[in-house]
């Protein structure tokens, strides 16, 4: 039998074979304009409701603005690792999703599957980094659900969180508002959160123990949007660095161009990463994001990121290149400029020897259950 005919690991790695899986068998059943975005979070339209009670859609629909909803489960192994636990990453990772669409975080459900053997101590552990997470994101928990499943049956606990947020008005965010010239920023050391789950699961003691970044982002984010002109914003988790500047470089049908030596990467991370045999670029982060904004405003984000906690490490790694937009319409890319090369929609790293290779979208999974 084909492996593919079922799912495999690496289906969940956030690389090519789980944007695949994604789109064929999940989202194009269910087809729909909003599911259409596959952004972070889906952003909908909210309208008075009519007359006869129902929320007023379409045509003659007076929008009074607009919610950002998105959904995420977490299923890392060991709940427990340095830098955070399965709570903390629940909370930050759907707080983040919500932010990168410049959502202001409202409220998160959380809904739990225990498995028989938990132990107490470690759910209420759990609990307590989610509402300090919680806290720290200004977001509260306001509704949620629990199951119990038979011992064998999942492993530990696994965790869903959903988020809703409201988008300001005057913000537009997304792959098409990306422009040749744009600016890319990251907000710190990539690489950090896979290094850190890996060691704690491997038991690998380096001499500078790697910790978890998972953080809520949103107030370094909103910082962000207040200090320039930012077209798109993306958290860099499953798929790393590599595989937001791909999708990045895809959707807006543009060449990025990376300074490889501009990419910051904690000492202790990339001699653990020599020692692994893993690439930085393709390891999940839980506190990184992504930010392209117009080039006259990159000094003043980074200004921004860099005085927040979160963005201490902050720097431009690269710019996106002129002449090779291409426009996707019904999912197949088409010229859009005479100019239209096959450089468009890759990713090209200039390299610490001064050479250029392409930063290729990962595939599948190089660590599986890192979320
Ligand atoms: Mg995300």
């Amino acid at each position: 039998m084909d492996r593919l005919d079922r799912i495999i690991l690496a289906h969940g790695g956030g690389g090519v074979l789980m944007r695949d899986l994604i789109r064929d068998v999940i989202a194009a059943p269910l087809a729909n304009d909003a599911l259409a975005q596959l952004g972070d979070s889906a952003i909908l339209p909210v309208a008075q409701p009519n007359s006869a009670g129902r929320p007023a859609t379409g045509e003659g629909a007076r929008a009074t603005g607009r919610i950002a909803f998105t959904t995420d489960t977490y299923v890392v192994q060991p709940v427990f690792f340095r830098g955070g636990d399965i709570g903390r990453l629940a909370v930050a990772g759907t707080v983040n999703d919500l932010a990168v669409v410049g959502a202001a975080p409202l409220a998160l459900s959380l809904g739990f599957i225990l498995e028989e053997g938990l132990p107490i101590a470690d759910l209420r552990r759990i609990v307590a980094s989610i509402r300090d997470t919680a806290d720290e994101a200004g977001v509260r928990v306001v509704t949620g659900d629990t199951k119990v499943v038979g011992a064998g049956a999942a492993d530990g606990i696994f965790i869903n969180t959903s988020g809703i947020g409201v988008v300001p008005d005057g913000i537009d965010l997304g792959p098409s508002r990306i422009t040749p010239g744009d600016a890319v920023l990251v907000n710190g050391g990539i690489a950090q959160h896979g290094v850190a789950i890996l060691s704690e699961r491997e038991g690998l003691a380096f001499e500078t123990p790697v910790a978890s970044d998972a953080a809520p982002l949103n107030g370094l984010i909103a910082a962000c949007l207040a200090a320039g002109e930012v077209h798109f914003m993306r958290d860099a988790t499953r798929g790393g660095l590599a595989a937001v500047l791909n999708e990045m470089a895809q959707d807006g049908g543009l060449t990025v161009e990376i300074d490889e030596r501009a990419v910051p990467v904690d000492p202790a991370v990339a001699g653990a990463c020599d020692l692994l045999g893993l690439d930085p670029f393709t390891v999940a982060n839980e506190g990184k994001v992504v930010v392209v904004c117009a080039a006259s405003d990159a000094d003043s984000v980074l200004a921004a990121m860099r005085a927040h906690e979160q963005g201490r490490a902050a720097a431009v790694i690269g710019r996106v290149t002129e002449g090779h937009r291409l426009q996707t319409t019904g999912g197949t890319p088409t010229e859009r400029t005479a100019g239209g090369t096959p450089e468009s929609g890759r990713v090209v790293l200039r390299t610490v020897f001064g050479g250029a290779r392409t930063l290729e979208m990962p595939y599948g999974e190089d660590l599986p259950r890192i979320c």
